[in-house]
């Protein structure tokens, strides 16, 4: 048995568990470490009429100046196991395999991280989530918005979860269209349940092609830091524009612009437009970074004039994909 007192702690920084390194103290604090720790948090916050927010690595949100006057739950659900089937050819078809013999089922806690589970795959000589190498976040983060990286989404692996619900505690199994995952897009988004793991569906591969898996490990994580910033950022700070949202076409094709970034490069803000140390990277014209002692209000209004920039040279606005936390009001444009 735990104490209370033991697992829930008050008024603890957040500034050092997110990417930004911005923001305030959460109210109170906990890491449960199993799923009994999990529904005894859930309970604290019931009883003490706390709103919740579920905490993962911190790489896509963004934490109010003032903190989170509420419960802030980091799940150091950590365990990572595996069950093999012999199930040939039913996998999504990936760069780095051909022919498929075995099915590899693993499953891992909320809190493990994206780089722990492809390192874990690819000891084990399992192959497929190294789709995802370089990108920062826990399984829990991850399903949320459903991860996505060229023509891989996360949800084209998960098979199974198990999910708490906000208001009884209850635990339940859910399957794959209990999500209804789409771009940025899941049903963990209503912030009715919080992930306790995921069961994703992989390739028991042979030595040589595990080996390939590395080297393909490697290449992606070199080609993104070439690309993107790698510190001190959200990654991607607004999302695409969904279809129905713009009206310009891609030149030569009927395809519609949707990539927000284009939109941003066309405005010349790279590595130029900033506020105090918030900063649009030189990198990529739709990450913000924060250079050096920025706060989230300087995030906020450099999101803000970006927006201001788009509408009028445009007139569209784009929207965040970094979650913002403990703003009462909502701080950007709608
Ligand atoms: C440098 C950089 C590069 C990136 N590149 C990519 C990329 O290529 N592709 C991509 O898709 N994303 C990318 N991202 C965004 C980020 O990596 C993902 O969104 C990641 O999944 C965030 O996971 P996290 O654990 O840090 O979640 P957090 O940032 O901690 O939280 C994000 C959201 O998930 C929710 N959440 C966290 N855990 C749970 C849980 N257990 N149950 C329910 N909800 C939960 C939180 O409440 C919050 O709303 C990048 C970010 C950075 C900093």
């Amino acid at each position: 048995m735990f104490k209370t007192a033991n697992l829930i702690k008050k008024n603890i920084p957040l500034f050092d568990k997110n990417w930004f390194q911005t923001g305030g103290p959460a109210k109170f604090y906990a890491e449960p470490t199993t799923e009994l720790e999990f529904q005894a948090c859930i309970n604290y916050a019931n009883t003490n009429n706390l709103e919740i927010f579920v905490l993962g690595l911190g790489a896509n949100i963004l934490i109010n100046d003032d903190g989170f006057d509420g419960l802030v739950i980091r799940p150091a659900l950590q365990d990572i196991t595996t069950k093999y089937e012999d199930i040939p050819n039913a996998l999504p078809e990936l760069d780095t395999e051909s022919k498929i013999t075995q099915a590899a089922f693993v499953t891992a806690g909320a809190g493990v991280t994206i780089e722990s589970l492809i390192n874990y795959c690819l000891d084990n000589n399992i192959t497929g989530p190294e789709e995802f190498s370089g990108i920062p976040g826990t399984i829990g983060g991850s399903v949320y918005i459903n991860i996505h990286y060229f023509k891989y989404f996360l949800s084209d692996f998960l098979i199974q979860a198990k999910v708490i619900n906000k208001k009884s505690g209850e635990i339940k199994l859910v399957d794959k269209k209990w999500f209804n995952f789409g771009y940025d897009k899941s049903t963990l988004i209503d912030k009715n349940d919080f992930l306790l793991n995921a069961t994703f569906f992989f390739n028991k591969s042979t030595d040589t092609q595990a080996a390939f898996a590395k080297g393909r490990s490697i290449e992606i994580i070199r080609h993104r830091n070439a690309r993107y910033p790698i510190t001190h950022t959200c990654g991607s700070f607004f999302r695409n524009f969904h279809d129905n949202e713009v009206t310009q076409k891609i030149a030569g094709t009927n395809n519609k612009m949707i990539f927000v970034a284009y939109y941003f490069d066309k405005l010349g803000i790279k590595g130029e437009l900033k506020v105090g140390d918030a900063v649009v990277s030189h990198k990529h014209a739709n990450m913000i970074v924060n250079s050096g002692k920025a706060s989230s209000s300087d995030i906020i209004n450099l999101a803000r004039k970006m927006q201001e920039l788009v509408k009028e040279n445009f007139g569209i606005i784009p929207q965040p994909e970094c979650q913002l936390i403990g703003f009462n009001k909502y701080p950007l444009l709608k």
